[in-house]
């Protein structure tokens, strides 16, 4: 018989489904080219999704949650990838149609694989995990809208949470002026060690949507969506642009089309989960060469596999600052 692994498992019951532990053998995984030993993971706002059945992440079940692993590379048949290589999976299916990142092992698809980067440890990669790279691929779509630092000011909500948290130490290295939208005043000191020169009260963009407001930002990081964005989109500077890629306040964007119309303002849509390989790989050169890993670390706190149910409600509950690390 080959060796068993823990695994956290999603399955069906009659009243919704239920999350346990399980002594798994790699005959119970699914198909791959690639088997990796996982050390770390991370908890994602969609892992606390997925973990308390807030919303069908996982499109079928049981289901190993888990959208992010970091490992070694146990066996493999996919060409270029080598047993003791060390690996990145960020989404591409994990714990929505493929087994995820919450297991001492996984077997997938070679193709989903980018390499560790050497400059960062694999507790680092999973401190950055989806929540940093989409931070990463928003920085990168503003840059490729044209925005620059000279034409003023970024707005950055959900700015304690993850995707936030990276993104203003990404725009800050970057040398853009960030602004930081938060629900927590209280971690004013924490987002302005990170970089952050001004606070904006979550409510202040919480409330009914204005078509246009006073042009305030240049660009913006959206985790929000809802209300929020469109306040933001109303808000922004003549020619500029927002980059999408939340839903923390709701899924609806109830704005209007005058910011598009009369101040050519731009929206883009940001997706990590099936972002192309070329893009991926661009966007892991790029926080090797543009995050500082003391703020990574000083915005990130690890926890164990047994944590990982106690803390699903919390991250929904926007209870957690910055990121969290998962020792498999
Ligand atoms: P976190 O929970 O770490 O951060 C979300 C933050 O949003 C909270 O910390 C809080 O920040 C803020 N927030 C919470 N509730 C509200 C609300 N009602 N209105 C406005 N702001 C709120 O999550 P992540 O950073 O991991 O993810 C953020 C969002 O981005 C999620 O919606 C997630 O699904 C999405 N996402 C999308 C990806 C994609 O591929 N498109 C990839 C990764 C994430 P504060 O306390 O500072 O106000």
């Amino acid at each position: 018989m080959s060796d068993t692994f823990k695994a956290l498992l999603i399955e069906k019951t009659d009243d919704g489904q239920s999350v346990s532990e399980k002594e798994l053998t790699l005959d119970d995984l699914m198909d791959g080219d690639v088997v990796v030993k996982v050390s770390h993971s991370t908890v994602n706002y969609k892992d606390g999704l997925a973990l308390t059945g807030a919303a069908p992440i996982a499109r079928s079940l049981p289901m190993i949650p888990g959208i992010d692993l970091v490992g070694i590379v146990e066996s493999s048949t996919h060409e270029g990838i080598k047993p003791g290589d060390a690996v990145i999976q960020n989404g591409f299916g994990l714990s929505e149609t493929h087994y995820g990142a919450y297991a001492g092992k996984a077997r997938v698809k070679g193709e989903w694989l980018v390499p560790l980067p050497s400059k960062f440890t694999p507790a680092q990669a999973m401190a950055i995990g989806t929540a940093g790279y989409t931070a990463m691929l928003c920085v990168m779509d503003l840059e490729d809208a044209g925005v620059t630092p000279d034409q003023g000011p970024i707005l950055v909500t959900g700015a304690a949470g993850g995707v936030g948290s990276v993104a203003i130490a990404l725009l800050t290295k970057l040398g853009f002026e960030v602004h930081a939208a938060t629900g927590r005043p209280e971690e004013t000191d924490y987002l302005k060690s990170l970089g952050a020169t001004e606070i904006v009260a979550r409510e202040d963009l919480s409330g009914k949507p204005r078509a246009l407001g006073k042009e305030r930002w240049a660009g913006a990081v959206d985790v929000a969506g809802s209300n929020v964005l469109a306040n933001v989109i109303g808000q922004i500077k003549y020619g500029g642009a927002v980059a999408a890629c939340g839903l923390a306040a709701g899924m609806d964007l109830p704005a209007s089309v005058a910011p598009f119309i009369l101040r050519g303002i731009r929206l883009l849509g940001v997706d990590s989960v099936m972002c192309p390989k070329a893009k991926r790989l661009r966007a892991w050169a790029r926080l090797a060469e543009d995050l500082d890993t003391d703020k990574l670390d000083a915005m990130t706190e690890t926890i164990g596999f047994n944590d990982l149910k106690d803390v699903a409600p919390k991250i929904l509950a926007g209870q957690v600052r910055g990121r969290l690390v998962v020792e498999i």
